[in-house]
């Protein structure tokens, strides 16, 4: 069953979102629209950064990753929660200074960021850059020397580590285009690179091994060979790495075959791992960092649709074409995503139907969930497509010149705009 703390169905049988009612909410705010249960965001924050206190004595520190969902209003809670931002573009910088995040609590990741973005990183005082390749690590030396600064250094390291998830979400692999590898050397020679450069300090080391990941035990491994290189560092070199960040990729439920890890359950074996192999190998645990994107906002989510038509192909399947499509929503076309889909007004019923939810762009491919089950829809009933939390926003598109849609959190029972509906003025706003 769906029910989740964010997620309910109320006495009329329609499914609420953060307590209110999600057909009020799409006849209030229109459709498509993406409503947060901001409470449910801001809970997941607090478990994370409670569980740096349980589990490192509160030596270390939680980073959103600010892809998942990025804008005034998410860095704002981020701020308010007392975390880092982990942040992969200029783009991404330049939103969370807008919104008052102080620029020593930004992890500037990325596998090619520019010389634009690198200096005005520096300029802004972002509080490391985590160094993926040889020409990026000369590239922030030499602006950093002519600047006068010191670049604060994590290196991204592949820790070889295989986590079981879709390939186009798997990076911890020596075949991934994030980082250097340790398996070759590839990573030593430029841990000696970095300490040998000027205006660069080696602050940590950085790794991230996939997305939407249930077990945990790539968790585990990672954290031991990143341990073990914090030694292998430490006895050629004699410097020891101060901080370790370790990455995202808790997995959401976004389908009853989903079954996340309760958080206890990744940090304790964890945890225990990273004390282990420090006393082991004589090393001090490191400051710890944790960068969750999606289980901060993945499941406290869901982006309510309206159907336009029902269209039955006997013996085929049945198309419910809905308002909205991969314009907000590109996770099916992209990665084959699961989603549950409801009847938002018939959402305590069971299912009765099997359908395909289709967008209204102009693809095939256009799909929201293919052979999904929902209790029967028809022209005007309010579709809500559960988990739309991460990664739908923020990959949100303009094809075929539709509008972004509206997003909307839910606070303390009080629903308000957080980011307003694109409008046909805005889509024209830079052709010339
Ligand atoms: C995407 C990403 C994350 C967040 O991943 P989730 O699966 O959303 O938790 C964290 N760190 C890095 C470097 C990433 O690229």
């Amino acid at each position: 069953m769906f029910v989740s703390e964010s997620l309910n169905i109320n006495e009329q049988g329609h499914l609420t979102i953060g307590g209110l009612d999600t057909t009020a909410l799409a006849a209030e705010f229109g459709t498509p629209v993406i409503v947060y249960d901001w409470d449910g965001v801001r809970r997941n924050c607090r478990r994370f950064t409670e569980s740096i206190d349980r589990y490192y004595g509160g030596n270390g520190r939680v980073l959103y990753a600010s892809k998942a969902f990025c804008c005034l209003a998410s860095c704002r809670l981020a701020h308010e929660e007392n975390m880092g931002l982990d942040v992969v573009s200029g783009g991404e910088i330049y939103t969370a200074l807008a919104a008052g995040f102080p620029a020593d609590r930004l992890y500037f990741h990325g596998n090619n960021k520019s010389e634009q973005e690198l200096a005005y990183a520096l300029d802004a005082g972002v509080g490391a850059i985590v160094c993926d390749n040889p020409e990026e690590l000369a590239r922030i030396s030499r602006i950093a020397t002519e600047t006068g600064k010191t670049a604060r250094l994590f290196l991204r390291i592949k820790p070889g580590i295989d986590a079981h998830t879709h390939d186009f979400i798997r990076t911890g692999q020596i075949d991934s285009k994030f980082g250097f590898a340790l398996e070759t050397g590839e990573a030593m020679k430029q841990v000696k690179k970095t300490l040998a450069s000027p205006g660069v300090e080696l602050v940590g080391l950085h790794c991230h091994i996939g997305s939407q990941i249930f077990d945990t035990k790539p968790f585990v491994e990672a954290a031991s060979v990143m341990m073990g290189f914090i030694a292998d560092i430490r006895d050629e070199t004699g410097y020891v790495v101060p901080q370790l960040d370790l990455g995202g990729g808790f997995g959401i439920r976004y389908t009853e075959k989903d079954d996340p890890i309760p958080l206890d359950r990744y940090m304790e074996p964890v945890s225990d791992e990273v004390r282990r192999v420090a006393k082991e190998r004589s090393v001090p645990v490191p400051f710890i960092l944790l960068e969750p994107g999606r289980s901060i906002v993945g499941a406290e989510a869901v982006t309510l649709y309206t159907v336009g038509s029902v269209k039955e192909i006997p013996g085929v399947r049945t198309y419910v074409g809905i308002d909205g499509g991969m314009g907000d929503n590109p996770r099916y076309i992209l990665y084959q995503a699961g989603y549950t889909v409801l009847n938002a007004a018939k959402a305590g019923e069971p299912a009765d139907d099997v359908v395909t939810v289709a967008g209204k762009c102009c693809e095939s491919g256009d799909l929201i969930q293919e052979n999904a089950p929902i209790r029967r829809v028809e022209a005007g009933d309010v579709l809500a497509v559960l988990s739309t939390g991460a990664y739908c926003y923020s990959m949100a598109s303009n094809y075929n010149r539709i509008p972004r849609p509206a997003v909307v959190k839910v606070e303390g029972g009080q629903a308000s705009v957080i980011i307003r509906r694109e409008t046909p003025e805005q889509l024209i706003e830079n052709d010339v």
